[in-house]
């Protein structure tokens, strides 16, 4: 879509210009012209007194979806260790695949990644794409996006799935652009159109108040990343093999533009919130970072892990990775008990899916009590050492 001037009946008015939000007009000779700025809002359309603004299809050259077939799934692997994601991404991409009617395939980059291409034949990917190369043992955006595009401009699928880690968060949108295709970040569901064949993306929007679903009709592949821990793992078969394919990873001088001097990793206590069984989380309720104490002594107790609204990271409370919502890390332990947080959508966002909610909140009609299990009203203060007392009671 473009905005165009009809400098005939433009009469120099300037009153486009005075209305453009995105300064994108300018005067030459007397007559309105549109820059590069414009985002085709249309607001200039309805100021014009004369009507000499207009929006114009703009045709793009067209692709022939009809080339495109199959579910591709990144595989992320770290130091060799293929990530808990890639398996969520190849259990729901199973689905989609069989919905399509198609394969499954992963595409796997590394040094030495055989191994992994195996591993992941065995979670169900029908065809494993590999390259192996000292150029990709430590990730860049550009190495990694220069194969994965010359694999999808060779093989063409037409649903490429990327895991919203931060290394997929950093890869999907740099393939996007080179594809020139659409990406969907952060889905939480992806499903089959079946009437269009078409894949539907759905997503929180406006802060997590609204679902978006979105399409990609015209474009290849169709784009989403997901995040860690929001689907559903495919199942480990001793019998699973895939049909492994190497990548060509060739690099120019040039094609790779950052050097990787140092990986330094972080210091200090790391959380892994995706694979906790048990987590007891606190919010602004817990008054503080000392009130944390008190919560890790029952996740101690329950063999779980603390974790946080995000009140009290905003607060400096506790560090971003414990993070639990929709700005954080989503989370499905088995035991999800919520202390002092009210149950924010954005919150709730991040770990609805739990399998058992407790809430203690002193307020009976926090929100977080109408996705509980069980609900507790009280000071968490009183609360949480009753249950300790109670646990104590209890033989191991
Ligand atoms: P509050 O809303 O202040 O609730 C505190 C609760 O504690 C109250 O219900 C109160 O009754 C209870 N309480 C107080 N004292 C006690 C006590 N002694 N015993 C028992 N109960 C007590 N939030 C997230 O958590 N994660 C996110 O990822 C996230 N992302 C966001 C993204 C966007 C774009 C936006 C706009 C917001 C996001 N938020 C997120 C913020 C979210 O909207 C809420 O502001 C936040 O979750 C509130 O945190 P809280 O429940 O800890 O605090
Ligand atoms: Fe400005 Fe919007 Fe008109 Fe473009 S369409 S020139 S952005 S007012
Ligand atoms: Fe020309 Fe219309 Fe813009 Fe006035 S508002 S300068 S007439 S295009």
């Amino acid at each position: 879509m473009a905005i165009v001037i009809d400098k005939d009946k433009c009469v120099g008015c300037s009153l486009c210009l005075q209305n453009c939000p995105f300064n994108a007009i300018t005067m030459v000779d007397g007559k309105a012209e549109i820059g590069e700025a414009c985002t085709a809002c249309g607001t200039c359309i309805d100021v014009c007194p004369v009507g000499a603004i207009s929006k114009e299809e703009t045709k793009k050259e067209g692709v022939d979806i009809t080339q495109y077939h199959g579910v591709w799934v990144v595989a992320e692997q770290r130091e060799g260790k293929l990530q808990n994601v890639a398996i969520e991404l190849l259990g729901e991409g199973r689905k989609l695949a069989d919905d399509l009617g198609c394969e499954l395939a992963a595409v796997v980059l590394g040094k030495n990644v055989s191994a992994i291409a195996d591993e992941l034949g065995h979670y169900g990917a029908d065809k494993v794409y590999f390259a192996d190369a000292d150029e990709l043992e430590i990730y860049t955006t550009d190495a990694y996006s220069k194969v994965i595009y010359e694999a999808v401009e060779k093989y063409k699928p037409e649903v490429l799935l990327i895991g919203a880690t931060y290394l997929g968060r950093d890869l999907a949108p740099a393939l996007a652009v080179r594809l020139n295709t659409g990406l969907t970040a952060d889905c939480t569901k992806l499903e089959i159109d079946k009437e269009h064949m078409q894949l539907m993306q759905t997503r929180p929007t406006f802060g997590g108040n609204l679902m978006a679903t979105i399409l990609c009709p015209n474009d290849r592949p169709q784009m989403s990343t997901v995040r860690p821990g929001v689907m559903a793992k495919a199942e480990y078969r001793e019998d699973g093999k895939a049909e492994k394919i190497e990548l060509a990873a060739t690099f120019a001088d040039g094609d790779i533009r950052t050097k990787v001097l140092d990986v330094v990793k972080a210091v200090g206590e790391t959380v892994s919130l995706t694979d906790a069984k048990v987590i007891v989380a606190g919010g602004n309720g817990v008054g503080g970072p000392e009130g944390f104490e008190l919560l890790k002594k029952l996740a101690d107790k329950l063999g779980g892990t603390i974790a946080a609204s995000r009140a009290c990271v905003d607060n400096g409370w506790i560090d971003h990775s414990y993070q639990v919502g929709q700005t954080g890390t989503t989370v499905k332990p088995a035991l999800y008990i919520a202390c002092g947080i009210s149950g924010a959508i954005q919150h709730l966002a991040g770990m609805q899916e739990s399998g058992q909610i407790v809430a203690i909140n002193k307020n009976e009609t926090a929100p977080i009590f109408e996705v509980a299990d069980y609900g507790i009203v009280g000071d968490l203060f009183k609360v949480i050492p009753a249950i300790l007392d109670e646990l104590d009671k209890r033989p191991e």
